[in-house]
């Protein structure tokens, strides 16, 4: 609750000509500091912080920054006490109560306090102090400390949190800064965007003591957003966060069961913690997920979370499976735990959260006071059926459990009904984690979503205690001139989440684009409007580019206005190209109509469906071929194949035509060893309609190397497409069957073909293409021949391929 003990009116009661009330009272008066900064002897570095930004944004306001002392001096009437001292302690002014970041601002006949809880965070050892330390040293006292074979992000990367210019850990308490950037609010600053571009401070040579006393309270106790990354993030885009009211939990979050499973020492001691996938153990790379029937992880799960909670005095560890949890273990015990007929945000529920459960119950025997955490994701996303009430030690996290930029009624109505059912499971508030739109990870729209983040927060308000906020970063805000708008919307709102948001965005339309107002709120409110079909319609498209025009001839480009105008113009590039790729249409391509996997006359085959690249099932009807690549001829050496779409899966069965006892080039037997490009092998192409592009490549070895090509090319290996392929190599020739999921849950980026079902009208497009390679001549193929231009990855030449 955002409570204000005296009268709402106090921020404008700061205003110059409201002083009558005291009489003579100034900060500052015509020029000349007539009060001082007082902190304590030694105060938190977040009090210093707080005063030194206090003098800073008076100087730049009045052209006078008054002096920060330990104790009045006597030269000037007036003092400003930040944080506690001994002085806010005489007048009798607490601080008890304020939890997280919350804040009094009180005035005197000759003083103001700006005041919060401000502490001191201190690091527990051991903790690494630089990348690298861990492993070459920290790690070994860990591993002695619990005997045991966990990894520690926390302490691993725990010299991330320390910014080194500004001498601040991120998680210091910072109560009494809070107080100070409302004070400034009050005198009209505005911090919109990280860095001086980005702020708005008015010019008064007089600035009047106030006349107020009120405690202000966040509306949500935690709100972290990500880009105040520390150990990276230059000092504006820190700064912005802290002016933002953000704050953070000391916690083990996300995907906590990985901390006992990923390290390599582990996967060789204790086999049985790990999945059985295709018969064996499955322990390969970082994400290697758990058998959540073993009785061992369990006991050191438990062990794991009672020495987190003991050594850091943390409030929540998380326990949850690793990423890309889309398989369940198949050993006897795991695999009819799943519940597939409830979808893919069901399968596993029960089976996830009845080991979250298992685990909170045996911790809290020893820890009432602590809470275990998992998130509600991916396939474990909707409420659990056989569990009726979680432990009151469990907290839930919702991923993407707000719209994000749906501004229609059904997907807030949806949204709101999943976390209804999640209420009625728990007695706790909820945690919601968001993605919005990563613009560095090939969204190319402008993401504005204002209106879209007010009505959902003011949804949530009360019913949710924690806001972590995924907006794009890279070494601070990424592309700060479009994802400010977002990330300051979000940051007033988690602190107030009742005010007018019309109000609020009309005034920043009028002081950050000055004369571009009207036309640059035309434009964001079309985009927001418009988001999702600025994607595929190039009417719409066409539409917001003559809007952002229209704005861009209202302001000068020397101007303060311009030069934020030209950040956005910069970011639009990628739109303008995606106008043009528009409008020069597709053009007539080749289409494949796909078996309908989902449909009952395949029932009795799927159940002796065998992924074993043989091609013997009866729904294997090879009536795809392959033509050469640049001419559009018959090639040397042919390629057949099918497609059968299901709900969840798209398979393609692959026959490729070779020569009598050397059938196949095999470059590779490892998934994700780039040498299969060196030999024969498939690249199947998807652009679905909610993302362009993937690329999944196979080869005769069943080697899988996955790429989202829709990402900028550092980010193209990040993403798995968890397909599966069965291979098999003939007398002359070798066939592939191969099962790509999909989902049409957009919230894990880095895992899955992400689309809806196609169909006629909302068709994906794909290639399928082969090299063939060998001593010293190369066949390229494929279904839809590009001509050669740009090799297979010709994006408006894919061909079209739905089912019915
Ligand atoms: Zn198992």
């Amino acid at each position: 609750m955002c409570r204000v003990a005296l009268k709402r009116c106090a921020a404008i009661c700061i205003a110059l000509s409201c002083a009558a009330a005291y009489g003579e009272r100034f900060i500052v008066k015509d020029g000349k500091a007539q009060a001082e900064i007082i902190v304590a002897e030694n105060p938190p570095r977040m009090t210093k912080l707080a005063a030194r930004e206090l003098q800073k944004y008076v100087e730049k306001i009045s052209g006078a920054g008054p002096a920060i002392v330990r104790e009045p001096s006597g030269t000037v009437p007036n003092k400003v006490y930040v944080g506690r001292s001994l002085f806010t302690d005489d007048l009798g002014i607490e601080v008890d109560g304020l939890e997280h970041g919350a804040f009094r601002m009180v005035s005197g006949k000759d003083w103001l306090v700006l005041i919060g809880h401000d502490e001191d965070f201190v690091p527990v050892e051991p903790w690494a102090r630089n990348h690298g330390d861990w492993t070459r040293n920290k790690i070994r006292k860990w591993d002695k400390m619990t005997g045991a074979k966990w990894s520690n992000p926390l302490a691993a990367g725990m010299y991330r949190f320390h910014h080194k210019e500004l001498g601040i850990w991120r998680l210091d308490k910072r109560g009494s800064l809070n107080a100070v950037y409302a004070f400034l609010r009050g005198l009209g600053v505005r911090w919109y965007m990280p860095g001086d571009l980005g702020e708005i401070v008015p010019r008064a040579a007089t600035i009047a003591l106030p006349d107020v006393d009120k405690i202000v309270r966040p509306d949500f106790d935690v709100r972290t957003m990500c880009f105040d990354r520390y150990h990276v993030a230059n000092a504006d885009h820190v700064l912005y966060a802290l002016r933002l009211g953000t704050n953070r939990v000391f916690s083990v979050m996300h995907h906590g069961i990985r901390h006992i499973t990923e390290r390599q020492d582990q996967k060789e001691a204790h086999l049985d913690y790990y999945q059985v996938l295709a018969g064996k153990r499955a322990t390969e790379g970082r994400k290697a997920n758990a058998c959540l029937s073993s009785e061992g992880l369990f006991k050191e799960n438990v062990r794991f979370v009672r020495t987190i909670f003991d050594l850091y005095d943390a409030p929540i560890v998380s326990v949850m499976p690793n990423d890309g949890f889309t398989n369940i273990c198949q050993c006897s015990e795991c695999r009819d735990q799943a519940t597939l007929d409830r979808g893919y945000s069901g399968w596993y529920s029960d089976y996830v959260w009845g080991y979250v459960c298992r685990v909170a119950n045996e911790v809290a025997k020893t820890h009432p006071n602590k809470k275990i955490m998992c998130g509600a994701y991916s396939t474990y996303q909707l409420p659990p059926l056989k569990i009726e009430k979680l432990p009151p030690n469990v907290l839930v996290q919702i991923t993407n459990g707000m719209p994000r930029y749906e501004m229609d009624d059904e997907t807030h109505r949806r949204l709101a009904e999943l976390r209804q059912a999640w209420s009625a499971k728990t007695p706790n508030k909820l945690s919601v984690s968001m993605n919005y739109p990563f613009t560095q990870r090939g969204e190319f729209r402008p993401c504005y979503f204002p209106h879209v983040i007010a009505r959902a927060l003011r949804d949530v308000k009360g019913r949710v205690w924690r806001a972590d906020l995924w907006i794009p970063e890279k070494r601070g805000l990424h592309e700060p001139g479009v994802n400010h708008l977002n990330a300051w919307v979000l940051g007033r709102f988690l602190w107030d989440a009742d005010r007018d948001v019309g109000a609020l965005l009309a005034e920043y339309y009028r002081l950050y684009y000055g004369p571009a107002e009207k036309e640059m709120k035309a434009f964001i409110e079309y985009c927001e409007a418009n988001f999702a079909e600025l994607a595929t319609s190039k009417e719409k498209v066409s539409r917001a580019l003559d809007l952002f025009q229209a704005a861009q001839e209202q302001a000068e480009p020397d101007s303060v206005y311009g030069k934020r105008i030209a950040l956005v113009d910069a970011y639009l590039n990628d739109l303008r190209n995606r106008r043009d790729q528009l409008n020069k249409g597709r053009g007539p391509v080749p289409e494949f109509r796909a078996f309908n996997f989902a449909n009952s006359k395949w029932d009795k085959a799927k159940k002796t469906f065998k992924l074993d690249g043989k091609l013997d099932e009866p729904f294997w009807n090879m009536r795809g071929g392959l033509r050469d690549l640049i001419t559009g001829a018959k090639p040397v050496f042919g390629t057949r194949f099918n497609v059968l779409i299901d709900r969840n899966a798209v398979y393609f069965g692959i026959l490729c035509r070779d020569r009598e006892r050397d059938p196949a080039n095999i470059a590779a037997t490892k998934d994700g060893d780039p040498a299969m490009w060196t030999g024969d092998h498939i690249e199947i192409l998807i652009e679905t309609d909610a993302h362009s592009y993937y690329q999944i490549v196979v080869n005769p070895a069943a080697a899988v190397l996955d790429l989202d090509r829709g990402t900028s090319k550092r980010h193209w290996f990040q993403w798995a497409s968890k397909a599966e392929v069965g291979a098999h190599v003939g007398e002359d020739f070798w066939s592939l069957e191969v099962r790509i999921p999909f989902t049409e849950d957009a919230a894990d980026p880095l895992h899955l073909v992400v689309g809806r079902k196609p169909t006629a009208n909302l068709p994906w497009h794909f290639n399928l293409c082969r090299k063939r390679i060998r001593d010293r001549s190369v066949e390229v193929s494929a279904f839809s021949p590009t001509g050669g231009n740009k090799g297979f990855h010709d994006l408006m030449k894919f061909g079209k391929l739905y089912s019915k």
